[in-house]
Formats: structure tokens, sequence, C-alpha cells
């Protein structure tokens, strides 16, 4: 693992700490998650459920998760066996890759990739081939033919994330054909990150892998409870996928963490069955949050994606005379009071992301509102 040093948001929350700058760096939301999802955790507690629980999860929480996926997108998994909890989505991520790609395997993945992907490859002793993602009419997508050249012989496996964070994406149903296209083509494993499946904005659909023709035999889909219901803290995720795919996952899993934490499991089952309401509520508010932050960066001279889905935009500084997005983010919270998140750094050739920097609006307005306020003293 040399080479992979701290994390990016580890020194950039410590200089928002250091400096009383605003973090719009870390996607964390700075409100809590629906209060009676929050009460069912703390009963669990109280009522004693604080000892091991089974190794793949609680069953209720995996037959909660098996009603999501057939009544949200038609997909049905057994519970018993398609179903397995994991310690967030990371660790569903991280047991995937370890279970399906070995030494000298090739896994493909979109950059900007969400950080854990490329140390999750290395620690498997894989090999990550990025296909790059780049603003084509204010929205970053990929060339197909890109994507088919990335393809080898020892290619294994190919990472999806959509809603895609940093880039904000919500792939179309045109892009993930061609995406499953190739993995039947060539008989690739998809493991799919659709931790943002809920937080789309201007009526983008998000569509799984899974769901597209002769993909759900060849798909693992994780998603979490942390961004759909404001609990980043909680850690508790989930795969779906065939059987077999499980016990490979589930080989893994068992020796990074055995199971997951109970209290919380017990009331993500709660909130999946019982908080959709409050989802679509965040939702709504996600997207005028977007729109305020996007107009703020504008109006201080950045050229502002505007992102589909997730928490995040894609801002690029050169339009105020600045290069290294590096640079600019160490040197933010001096010169305006704000911490950002240099996105070169989710690239593997940083070059290719040098110019932008992501800023998160999962904040409450009046923070927001303060960021911009600060960020105009960029213009020059
Ligand atoms: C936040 C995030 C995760 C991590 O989810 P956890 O459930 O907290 O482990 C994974 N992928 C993406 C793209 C994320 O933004």
């Amino acid at each position: 693992m040399q080479g992979f040093g701290t994390t990016i948001f580890a020194e950039m929350s410590a200089l928002a700490t250091a400096t009383g700058a605003i973090n719009l760096g870390q996607g964390f939301p700075d409100s809590d998650g629906p209060p009676a999802m929050l009460e069912t955790a703390v009963e669990a507690i109280r009522g004693g459920l604080n000892q091991y629980p089974p190794g793949p999860g609680l069953p209720e929480l995996r037959e909660a998760v098996a009603e999501q996926r057939r009544g949200r997108y038609g997909l049905s998994y057994d519970p018993a066996t398609e179903v397995y909890v994991t310690v967030g989505a990371t660790e569903g991520i991280a047991a995937s890759v370890l279970a399906l790609a070995g030494p000298g395997d090739e896994v493909i993945a979109f950059e900007p990739t969400y950080d854990s992907y490329a140390a999750t490859v290395a620690l498997a002793g894989a090999v990550l081939r990025p296909v790059l993602l780049r603003p084509v009419e204010g929205r970053f997508t990929f060339d197909p033919d890109e994507l088919r050249a990335a393809v080898g012989p020892r290619t294994r496996l190919i990472l999806v994330n959509s809603p895609h964070n940093p880039a904000g994406t919500v792939f179309t149903r045109a892009e993930l054909e061609t995406i499953a296209a190739v993995c039947r083509e060539h008989d690739l494993i998809a493991v799919t990150d659709e931790v943002y499946e809920y937080l789309t904005f201007d009526g983008a659909e998000h569509v799984p892998l899974a769901t597209l023709e002769g993909m759900r035999e060849r798909t693992v889909t994780v998603s979490s409870v942390g961004k759909t219901f404001s609990v980043t803290g909680w850690k508790t995720g989930w795969i779906t996928a065939p059987a077999r795919y499980v016990r490979a996952v589930q080989t893994v899993k068992q020796f990074l963490t055995y199971a997951t934490g109970g209290p919380w499991q017990h009331a993500t089952a709660y909130a999946l069955r019982n908080e959709l309401p409050w989802v679509e509520d965040l939702r709504k508010s996600l997207e005028g949050k977007r729109d305020r932050l996007i107009t703020g960066l504008e109006a201080a001279g950045f050229t502002a994606y505007r992102p589909q889905g997730t928490y995040f935009v894609q801002a690029d500084i050169r339009p105020l005379g600045f290069t290294d997005g590096m640079a600019l983010a160490r040197e933010l919270p001096a010169k305006a009071g704000v911490v950002a998140i240099p996105t070169q750094v989710f690239y593997q050739r940083p070059e290719a992301g040098a110019h932008f920097v992501r800023f998160a609006f999962c904040k409450q307005d009046e923070v927001i509102d303060e960021a911009v306020r600060r960020l105009a003293a960029l213009r020059p």
C-alpha cells in the first residue's frame, strides 16, 4: 500500500478545523436522518440487540433490501442467498473486488474514480484500467471506443458508479447499454456502486445495470444506508448478486469484519420500509442546494458542472486564472475560508483532472450561502 498515504479528506478536513474554514470538502450532511429511524437504532441498543448478528446480516434487513430491489426496479433476489449485509458500501466493494479479481487481473473503472477503488484494486493485487469521463455539453461522459479499448485478455471486472461521485453523472440507459454490451461480449463481471440511487435531479432516472438484458447474472450491486438516509457514520451496506457471487464475497467478508453492527441493521430495515417519503424530501432539498451552490460558483467565476445526481459539483478553476486544483485547494482556506477537494486525487492520470475542484452541497442553505459569499472574493 506504499504510495496511498493519508486520504485527501483527512488532510482537507484537518485544514478546515485548523483554519475555521467552511468545509465543502468531505461529503457528509450537516443534518440528521429521519428521527424515527434514529429512535429505532436507540431502541435496538436499549432492547439488547448488542451481540454478534448473523454474518450475512439480520434477516429483516436482507428481506427489506430484497423488497426494495423488487419494488423499485423489478429485480428479484432471494434474501437468504442473494443478499449480503456489509460494513457500508466501502466493504461491499472491497469484498467484491477481493473475491472476484486476483493478482494480475485487470479491473476497469471510470475516472475520476471514488477514492477507495484504486486502493481496493491494489489490495487485490489487480491492475486498475481507467476510462476517462470528460465533459461533453456540460455533462461528464465516456467515449465508447475508449471503454472497448480498455478491455484486454486479463480484464475480469468493471466497476460502475452511477450516480457518479465526483462527476455527478447519472448514466443514461444508452450509456449503460454500451457498458452491458462490453460485459456480455467479454464475459466481465460488473460491480455497481449505487449509493446515490435515490439522489437524482431534474427527472434523471437511476437505472441499475442489473436490470439490463443478461446483466443480472453477471452483476454484483452495492448500495448502503449512508447517503440515502443522511447517516454516513452508520456504515451499513449490502450487496445483491447471484448466489455464487454472494458466496465468494461472503468468503472474504467473513474474515474482514465477520458481521455488521446489529442496531444499525435493524434501523436500516425500518428506514427502507418506512422512510422513503423522507428521502424524497431530501432529494428535493438537495436539488435546491445544488442550484444555490452552482449559482454562487458561477458568480464567483468558476465553470460549474450541473450534476444529475449525488452531493457534488465539479468546478473548473481555469476561468479564475488557476491551473492546479491541488495548489488552490491547499490555499483556499486561507484565501477564502472555504475547503474543497482537488479532484485530481480521484484520477489515475492526475493531469486529466488537474483543473477541477469538487464542492459538496449536502449542507445547510446558510452554510452554502456563506461559502459562496466568501468565494466571490476570488474573482480577479
Ligand atoms: C460515500 C460513498 C461510498 C461509501 O459508502 P459507505 O456506505 O459509507 O461505505 C461508496 N461509493 C461512493 C461513490 C460514495 O460516494
